[in-house]
């Protein structure tokens, strides 16, 4: 059963009270579920002396939720400068920050450097002499070029903007040693939405093999190696979920294998964002407009404000109507709308669901990762609140809906014009 499926069970008998409570649209994030897959991934690497998630910020960059990962002993994968930021208030602090930036401007590095600093996860070689100051620790993202196929979501590596290519890797170990550096990791993220474990230990695989040829050729020792994120989740019903058990166990024989050989084991690093939270959040939204034309639509009060992944990448997420089911009348197939002057705001399409009626709520599923984060404010449409299912039952509001006030915040400023002079 997936994890979903617990949290339907803890949330439906009060959804439509807490709908009538909070008002619709709303993401609602699981705290028991979100903890249970922590402790799990946890658990099945714990043979690895070290391992440690550093839950990648932007697929749900909520306080209350950095609070649940901080409580796991998680740290923070952070892109940004409000990431960063947001990640120190919620507690990550050190190296249980990872600072994994591209096309990274010099204010950046400064605030990464800032507040007892964090682990720097650099993108390409020429940014080392950008560096405010030379860290102890260092990390690369590697990027391995045709060496690897990308799988489909993330593409083809050899086109991919980040990380250091194969040619430069040794180079730039080798320039951060002359600096002072004597501390390393390696990182890379090749994956997106993988559900294929074995895709995963091979990332893990190429490199352990990096670290011996950077080991040959300088003669430094690595401290961990950070696979990145991108493990995949079950969207569909029929999806079977990764298999961790099969996953951990076969990284655990890489790393085991590399002991044997080198006399140590580096740590192991993951930034899973979407594994650690997509399944644990749905977002709840009523059932305004009907119409049929050409095609029957449903009208909600939610837009891809909400939730981009179906408009822009045609992702499927599952969609359920409260106390409705196949069994219980009949089913009808409608696009299910949003309000925006965009045909491609539509969390789904030609779908077969039960027949709706005005003031329904439906539950659209797996919305925890890259849901609200990812939201735009196109059309003047505003995101909705965001709502936690503690584990003691209770509902509290973790982020309000935004407000005309917000959208109209940015057009206060004070007058500012520039005029040639002579
Ligand atoms: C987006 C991202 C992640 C998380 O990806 P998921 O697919 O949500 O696991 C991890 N690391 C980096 C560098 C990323 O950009």
């Amino acid at each position: 059963m997936p994890a979903s499926d617990d949290f339907k069970k803890r949330l439906l008998p009060n959804l439509a009270d807490i709908a009538a409570h909070f008002g619709t649209p709303f993401h609602i994030y699981d705290e028991t579920g979100i903890l249970e897959t922590g402790n799990a991934l946890k658990a099945a690497f714990a043979p690895i002396h070290g391992f440690m998630e550093y839950f990648a910020v932007k697929a749900l960059p909520n306080p209350a939720i950095l609070k649940i990962m901080r409580r796991m002993g998680f740290g923070f994968d952070c892109s940004s400068v409000p990431e960063l930021v947001l990640s120190r208030q919620a507690g990550g602090a050190g190296e249980a920050l990872i600072f994994t930036s591209n096309n990274t401007t010099d204010r950046d590095f400064q605030v990464a450097f800032e507040d007892g600093g964090c682990i720097i996860n650099l993108d390409d070689i020429s940014l080392i002499p950008r560096l405010p100051a030379v860290p102890e620790l260092i990390c690369f993202r590697y990027n391995p070029g045709p060496r690897r196929t990308g799988n489909e979501i993330i593409g083809n590596p050899a086109e991919a903007k980040y990380g250091v290519s194969h040619d430069q890797i040794v180079e730039a170990y080798n320039l951060m040693m002359q600096k002072g550096s004597t501390r390393f990791g390696l990182h890379t993220m090749l994956a997106s939405n993988e559900r294929n474990y074995s895709y995963i230990v091979e990332t893990a695989r190429m490199l352990l093999d990096l670290v011996r040829w950077i080991t040959e050729e300088l003669g430094i020792k690595f401290e961990f190696i950070n696979i990145g994120g991108g493990l995949g989740i079950p969207y569909r019903p029929e999806d079977a979920p990764i298999d961790l058990g099969a996953m951990s166990r076969e990284i655990i024989d890489l790393f085991t294998g590399f002991q044997a050989e080198n006399g140590y084991m580096p740590k192991l690093f993951m930034e899973s964002g979407r594994y650690m939270t997509g399944p644990h959040g749905v977002l709840v939204t009523r059932a305004i407009n009907r119409k049929d034309i050409y095609r029957n639509y449903i009208g909600v009060d939610a837009c891809m404000s909400a939730l981009m992944r179906p408009g822009i990448y045609g992702a499927y997420h599952h969609i359920e109507v409260l106390g409705k089911n196949a069994e219980s009348g009949p089913l009808e197939t409608v696009d299910v709308v949003g309000s925006l002057c965009e045909n491609i705001d539509k969390f789904a399409v030609q779908r077969t669901l039960p027949k709706i009626d005005p003031d329904d709520l439906l539950i659209i599923s797996d919305t925890g990762a890259h849901g609200h984060a990812m939201g735009f404010n196109y059309n003047a449409k505003l995101r909705p609140k965001e709502l936690l299912l503690r584990q003691d039952g209770s509902v509290a509001l973790i982020r309000r809906e935004e407000t005309m006030a917000d959208y109209f915040a940015t057009l206060e400023f004070e007058k500012n014009i520039f005029r040639k002079s002579g």
